[in-house]
């Protein structure tokens, strides 16, 4: 498609059915902000190369960024003052996505000015940083939290020796043979993805494509590469177990980072004629949407027992893995789950410069429980995304709560679809899910 058509076409539309021509209006244009926020996006990704992680407006535009690389400073003014013209122009009127809108950029540039600042050399503490940047705090859980869980699974594990060599040797037995990686990668997005299109409106002509890459911080990403097409890339440095076929199917395919990608085009950006979602700044409070509805997309897809019935009798027998163990195996990832806010409490001291590198990692081993590999890899991932860690579990976690406020509970399947599609399709805020 040829976005730039898409961009002015409703606008001219809009412009016509308003007699715009005859009628002057205040000059103020919520497309022409949203256009502005698009490049200054672009701006500050020629001084951050992980801050765009998706665009696909107009391909000039991006030279346009490319060939100025305009400083960080001029870039902060402006998003300073594009804000303040937003707040003199509250949106008065429209439909609540209209609304929504107007929150969601104001916000976004905010979060964009506060990582200018960051890139600039200003230091943040962790709530300081995930409150600039993704709307949103984690709480604070003590060592004894997570005790509690450790103790629990303690009970699920007997055996003697320490508790990470029981569970390293119970999981031996779960990890998906190299060879044996792309079969059940495929069967499992195409399981989630009949999941999600008996619920969910997918765009005509959307796909997706899978890559096996090695050497990065993550476990796998989400491309998106606009025209409802993503890629995604997993990574093979270390051994991947059985569950994380699923989960990475639904978390970055379907209803995850893929669909959620794909209806923001077809409903935002092509319907309305929105340029601001067709740029997706990583380090924003759009992250914590993208995380946490991606995670809670795992549950939506797979309710109950359903996920281990699916890994049972179709994912493990083409692993080459033991059907009548996958109850068993479930049973101890549910355990495991509790202690995904440790990872967050490794980060929040490690950035807060409380313990080096080696405490960090180690704390992941004694509270999260992972691999010393695994737990120095993650410690890379904090280097590298920084606060961004929350947005996966709170981000779940808030993204639940908001779901089943609005009746979107576990025995209402039909509901939560409905509510979990409609927040796939709008900009709505992490504070606005409170
Ligand atoms: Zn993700």
């Amino acid at each position: 498609m040829k976005p730039l058509r898409t961009f002015t076409l409703p606008l001219l539309l809009s412009c016509l059915a308003a007699g715009c021509a005859t009628t002057p209006k205040d000059p103020f244009e919520m497309n022409e902000a949203a256009e502005s926020y698009v490049k200054l996006v672009l701006a500050v990704g020629q001084h951050d190369p992980d801050y765009v992680d998706a665009y696909y407006g107009p391909p000039e535009w991006r030279s346009a960024a490319e060939a100025a690389k305009r400083p960080l400073a001029e870039i902060g003014a402006e998003a300073d003052a594009l804000i303040a013209t937003l707040e003199a122009h509250p949106q008065a009127g429209g439909d609540e996505l209209e609304r929504l809108r107007h929150q969601y950029l104001t916000r976004q540039l905010q979060a964009l000015a506060a990582r200018v600042d960051l890139l600039s050399g200003t230091k943040m503490k962790f709530d300081q940083e995930s409150k600039a940047l993704y709307d949103a705090v984690a709480p604070t859980r003590d060592a004894a939290h997570f005790q509690s869980i450790l103790a629990r699974l303690d009970a699920a594990l007997p055996g003697t020796g320490p508790l990470i060599e029981r569970l390293e040797a119970f999981r031996k037995d779960f990890v998906i043979p190299r060879d044996r990686l792309d079969p059940v990668f495929t069967a499992a997005i195409a399981e989630c993805r009949r999941r999600t299109a008996e619920h969910v409106e997918l765009p005509p002509g959307e796909s997706l494509e899978v890559e096996y890459v090695t050497g990065k911080t993550w476990s796998a990403y989400n491309w998106y590469k606009g025209g409802f097409h993503s890629l995604i890339q997993v990574n093979t440095d270390l051994p991947i177990f059985s569950d994380r076929a699923v989960d990475l199917a639904c978390h970055e395919g379907y209803p995850g980072h893929h669909v959620y990608n794909a209806l923001l085009e077809k409903h935002l950006v092509r319907d309305r004629g929105w340029p601001e979602l067709s740029v997706y700044p990583l380090f924003s409070p759009q992250s914590l949407i993208a995380e946490g509805t991606a995670n809670f997309g795992i549950e939506v897809a797979f309710p109950g027992a359903e996920r281990v019935a699916f890994e049972r009798e179709k994912l493990f027998p083409l692993a080459g893995l033991n059907p009548a163990s996958a109850a068993r195996y479930y049973e101890v990832q549910g355990l495991l789950q509790g202690l995904a806010y440790a990872g967050n409490e490794a980060a929040r001291r490690y950035l807060n410069g409380e313990i080096p590198r080696e405490e960090a990692e180690a704390w992941l081993v004694r509270y999260a429980l992972m691999a010393p590999d695994r737990a120095a890899e993650r410690v890379r991932f904090m280097d590298q995304y920084r606060s961004y860690v929350i947005n996966y579990n709170l981000g779940q976690d808030m993204v639940r709560e908001y779901i089943e406020k609005r009746g979107g509970t576990a025995d209402n399947p039909a509901k939560r679809w409905e509510e979990f599609s409609r927040l796939l399709s709008s900009p709505r805020l992490p504070s606005g899910l409170r």
